[in-house]
């Protein structure tokens, strides 16, 4: 039989599961459309437990949506450092203002996305439960769970044609729900026990839907291709010059860092990278000269040092990035005077600035030193 024929009998057994299991959480406590719009948007590729203390800090300084829009960028990319995928604080403080405006309110999926950094899964999320409109979400959580309950063993090329596949029985679910109680029950379930590696089969509360369990390895559903891990290397350089600290600002119209502060990249310097390679932290390896080119170190007093090597994934991409202790020689000095996103922070000022996550705990790994 399929699951769209016992869709009452499936609902009622993962919504009677939901109230009774579901997480205690801030935007649950209490809801309004401003905590699920904010929560939906921070929850976007970060997991549940770094969300928590930011979304604490948002609501205590930004508690709605007129406070969030009159307040200036600057505020709102503090409140967002660490949090990562910035472009998601600058939609958000653009749909606050959006939405004040308006002077008819969004209320339907397709009005939702019509606002900046709505898509179908967040349009679905928010007007599921702010207006329990009959919209299902669809994201990976969502696809793992049908994937298994149907043992569908179709090979899917990414996750994207995945959610095309399983977005019509997702809508055939929803219909005649609770719909804001079903999307977030299915999310509640993908999180905490029909979980991608390790699934909790033994205490789910719709096992006795799930074709995949009866396979005996469920956590082999869905069938995706694998993704290719593309390699990157990135030169960066810590400059530091009467007691301030050399860093790039992202150019406000930048589409990832626009407002962020980083330690900047070497050839931000016109500093030759292909010199730097194949050395080790703590290599007394690297010096400028007066052209601000590199070149071996004549002693270890003076010697440019690479500091540390660092590593991170973003998406499918793998980056390296080396960090090298540069001279602020007169040459550097002049190249960076004339590149205005280039700026002397104090380093006793570096809290007041945002920097995004890892240029932070980097930062503060190596003032430490
Ligand atoms: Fe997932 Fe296991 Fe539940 Fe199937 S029985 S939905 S595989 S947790």
């Amino acid at each position: 039989m399929s699951l769209t024929s016992r869709r009452p009998v499936f609902q009622a057994a993962l919504h009677a599961w939901y109230r009774i299991h579901h997480r205690k959480l801030p935007w649950r406590d209490a809801p309004s459309l401003y905590k699920t719009v904010v929560s939906e948007f921070m929850l976007q590729q970060t997991q549940v437990a770094t969300v928590l203390p930011y979304f604490d800090r948002w609501l205590r300084e930004l508690p709605d949506f007129a406070a969030l829009a009159a307040a200036p960028e600057s505020k709102v990319m503090k409140l967002w450092e660490g949090l990562g995928y910035y472009s998601r604080a600058r939609n958000l403080h653009k749909l606050a203002q959006a939405y004040v405006a308006a002077p008819t309110k969004p209320r339907t999926p397709a009005e939702w996305r019509e606002l900046p950094g709505i898509g179908p899964y967040t349009a679905a999320a928010i007007t599921s439960i702010s207006f329990d409109e009959p919209a299902a979400v669809v994201d990976g959580n969502v696809v793992r769970i049908l994937a298994r309950l149907t043992g569908e063993g179709r090979h899917f090329r990414d996750g994207t044609e995945a959610v095309k596949f399983f977005a019509p029985l997702s809508d055939a679910l929803v219909i005649g729900s609770i719909p804001g109680e079903h999307n977030q029950a299915m999310m509640e379930l993908g999180a905490t026990v029909c979980l991608r590696a390790n699934p909790q089969c033994l205490i789910c509360p719709v096992a006795k839907f799930c074709a995949a369990r009866a396979t005996g390895t469920p956590d082999k559903f869905p069938r995706l291709k694998p993704k290719v891990i593309e390699q990157e290397s990135v030169t960066r350089v810590w400059c530091e010059h009467r007691g301030k600290l050399l860093l790039r600002r992202g150019h406000a119209k930048a589409k990832r860092l626009a407002g962020l502060h980083e330690l900047p990249e070497a050839s931000d310097l016109g500093i030759q990278i292909s010199s730097l390679r194949g050395a080790r932290p703590g290599d007394e390896a690297i010096q400028l000269d007066r052209h601000g080119a590199l070149r071996a170190p004549r002693d270890d007093k003076t010697g440019t040092r690479l500091l540390a090597v660092k590593r991170r994934a973003i998406t499918r991409f793998q980056i390296t990035e080396s960090i090298y202790a540069a001279k602020p020689t007169a040459a550097l000095l002049k190249h960076i005077a004339k590149d205005e996103t280039l700026e002397w922070v104090p380093l006793k000022q570096l809290d007041q600035i945002t920097l995004s996550g890892p240029h932070r705990r980097w930062i503060g790994d190596l003032s430490a030193r």
